[in-house]
């Protein structure tokens, strides 16, 4: 223990062995560092010491007391269990603590305990089972009972007991083993505590404002750590060089004209956005947010043909094939009349090794060609889904294209800092002027047939298309098509019994999903069943029914996106919600608030205030920082950490990578 750092594994802390350095894996602690920064994930108040008296009285909480008849006993099955009486002057009450017969030797009479625990009432007698329990040792000496105490995330054979007493091991030398990253000037002017008693006082708070200080220096650093890969970018993209290009207006207005329609005011301001930028030396960098619909494909279309117009290639990127042969055909047609060669590019194998320019469309396949075109801007769709790692390899191209990514998630502006860093923002709020508003229901679950009923009405009498999407888990995914589509039948007592209905679920390869997809495009599908699969970017106008069940389990901005792929065509469209049989009332209530709104950046709000960011964007998928301590609302954080972070990379003795290291992992 003497030389005990940071980076020391755990197993260097007296008593952890290799069999608990094991058991720790599973909640990611397996160095010191991670031991001190495993974050409480809630405290206890065991502060009340009670009398006995008043412990039998409340029937649950601390108390002071001591013990006497200890003993073990062995039952006849074999169990053991350690009895003892409780006692102080005011009254007395019977202890048991099962299968531990070591306590007959570690608890001893004549000394005090405190105790926590609920009592239990056997053969009309108060008994406390397995209490907790320490030696009192005076208030300021208590590790576990008798105070603020911290309860940990736990794994199987670790209790949060067991965390806080290693941690009590090292408290003393958090002095030594943590610098702090920070200076006091810093400190001082962003009024935070410093990082060793930070570490202490989150484990060990005297009271509740203790906590709050750690919490905040803490969250901090991870703010901190954010802000400094934003601030890199920044310097980044400033130092890179991308081809400035000509705006060539004739053939833009040439396209516009080409256009069965005109652009709404928000799609003319985002392509004049994406112009000016494309007329810099630095690369462009910019989001491309419009909800589902909105009419982002022709916007970036504008930004294609001025690249390709300047000889430069162009990328697109989609999360799936499906899509990426979507866009395919998208652009195909919206290009008829401009002799544009494009490319789809899918698989690994089938790559054109060629310096024509043109434009690329694919998934990431694309990222596997090692002779690509001179490209002059690189087009992500729906971004978030590949992730921030991604993302990155996307813009190390070496020749640094004009970067857009493009995304149907209603990122709440005050999230898009944090997700994708500095980027330049233009946001389509306005639909094309066509566009029936889409009616969202919500249908309670006894209700449910009755929907049912009325979608099968539509489609004999109208005949509409309808999807149903159920939230499938991974396990039932491996559900063959055919038994989801009988369980799918039966349950609804033949209502959809004359029409063709079809699956479409995860685990299809891409040429069978196609099919179905065509299928149903086709009218040869009435009704088409599937997982969320269909979330993203499909676009089959005929369709005018989504029917969502357990909608409860969706987020809202997934409810929105499900929503999406109606409500594309000239008919009037239709969304139906239906919670599972035991949904909670909060779950109810986000449904009808749903049912009520129909912006996509309204419902990615609600969800952000009151569920989490994660609810927002699946928040694995998103690239979005796991904060233990920070709250991803809290910009003012984000923005004081931008500040600090500036100053210290400004500073020029100041190493970044060492002060990074130094604070995080
Ligand atoms: P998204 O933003 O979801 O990618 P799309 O670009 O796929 O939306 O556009 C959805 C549909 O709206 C397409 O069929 C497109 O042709 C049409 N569209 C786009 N802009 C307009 C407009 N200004 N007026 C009418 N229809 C439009
Ligand atoms: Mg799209």
């Amino acid at each position: 223990m003497q030389n005990i750092s940071l980076n020391s594994p755990i197993t260097e802390i007296k008593s952890i062995g290799y069999s608990y350095a094991s058991k720790l894996e599973n909640i990611n602690i397996s160095t010191v560092r991670d031991l001190l920064f495993h974050i409480p994930s809630r405290y206890q108040d065991t502060s009340q010491i009670s009398t006995v008296k008043d412990f039998l009285e409340k029937g649950d909480g601390t108390f002071l007391c001591q013990l006497k008849n200890i003993k073990t006993i062995y039952t006849k099955r074999r169990k053991v269990f350690t009895k003892a009486t409780a006692f102080d002057d005011t009254s007395k009450i019977e202890v048991l603590w099962f299968n531990q017969p070591y306590l007959e030797k570690t608890l001893k009479e004549d000394i005090q305990y405190i105790l926590d625990g609920k009592i239990t009432k056997k053969d009309g007698r108060k008994v406390l089972y397995s209490p907790k329990y320490e030696i009192f040792k005076g208030e300021d000496k208590q590790v576990h009972l008798g105070k603020l105490t911290t309860i940990y995330p736990e794994t199987k054979g670790v209790s949060s007991k067991w965390i806080r007493s290693k941690i009590k091991l090292l408290e003393r030398r958090v002095g030594k083993i943590v610098k702090d990253p920070l200076d006091d000037k810093i400190l001082k002017e962003n009024n935070l505590l410093d990082l060793q008693n930070s570490i202490k006082q989150i484990h060990f708070p005297k009271d509740i404002k203790d906590i709050e200080q750690a919490r905040e220096r803490l969250a901090f650093d991870e703010m901190l750590s954010v802000a400094f890969k934003i601030e890199k970018d920044v310097l980044e993209n400033k130092s890179k060089e991308s081809f400035a290009q000509e705006i060539k207006t004739k053939k833009i207005s040439s396209f516009l004209k080409s256009l069965p329609y005109e652009l709404t005011k928000d799609q003319k301001k985002a392509y004049s956005d994406i112009l000016e930028d494309l007329q810099e030396k630095t690369p462009m960098n910019r989001l491309l947010n419009g909800d589902v619909g909105s009419g982002k494909t022709v916007v970036a279309a504008v930004a294609i043909l001025n690249t390709l117009e300047n000889n430069k290639s162009a990328i697109v990127m989609a999360p799936t094939t499906v899509l990426a042969q979507q866009h395919y055909k998208t652009f195909k047609e919206i290009f008829k009349n401009f002799n544009i060669p494009i490319e789809l590019c899918i698989s690994e194998e089938k790559i054109k090794q060629d310096k024509q320019t043109r434009l690329i469309i694919g998934t990431h396949a694309i990222l596997y060609k090692d002779k690509l075109p001179d490209i002059g801007l690189l087009i992500v769709d729906e971004e978030h889904r590949f992730g921030v790692n991604q993302r990155k390899q996307l813009l190390d191209l070496k020749t640094s294209p004009h970067f857009l990514s493009m995304t149907a998630t209603p990122i709440p502006r005050s999230l898009t800092k944090l997700i994708y860093g500095e980027i330049d923002i233009s946001t389509i709020k306005e639909m094309p002027k066509e566009r029936i508003a889409i009616q969202t229901f919500y249908t309670p679950f006894k209700k449910r047939l009755d929907c049912f009923k009325w979608v099968a009405e539509k489609v004999n009498k109208e005949n509409a298309q309808a999807f149903f999407v159920y939230p499938l888990i991974e396990e039932s995914e491996k559900i063959s098509a055919k038994s989801v589509i009988q369980e799918f039948e039966e349950l609804n007592t033949g209502v959809f019994k004359n029409l063709k209905v079809d699956f479409l679920h995860g685990k299809m390869k891409d040429t069978e999903k196609n099919n179905i997809l065509e299928e149903f495009r086709k009218g040869k599908i009435d009704v088409l069943i599937s997982t969320s699969v269909i979330e993203v970017g499909i676009d089959i106008p005929s369709a005018t029914i989504m029917v969502i069940e357990n909608a409860e389990r969706f987020g809202l901005a997934q409810l929105h996106q499900l929503r999406g792929r109606v409500g594309r065509g000239s008919k009037q469209s239709y969304c139906f919600v239906i919670p599972g049989v035991d949904s909670s009332n909060e779950a109810l209530e986000r449904l009808k608030y749903f049912s009520k709104h129909n912006s996509g950046f309204d419902v990615a709000e609600y969800d952000l205030n009151r569920r989490g960011p994660g609810e927002v964007y699946g928040l694995r998928q998103s690239g979005i920082p796991q904060f233990k301590v920070a709250q991803l609302r809290d910009l003012d954080l984000l923005k004081k950490a931008r500040k600090v972070a500036k100053k210290l990379i400004r500073e020029d003795n100041c190493d970044v990578e060492k002060i990074k290291q130094n604070l995080f992992k």
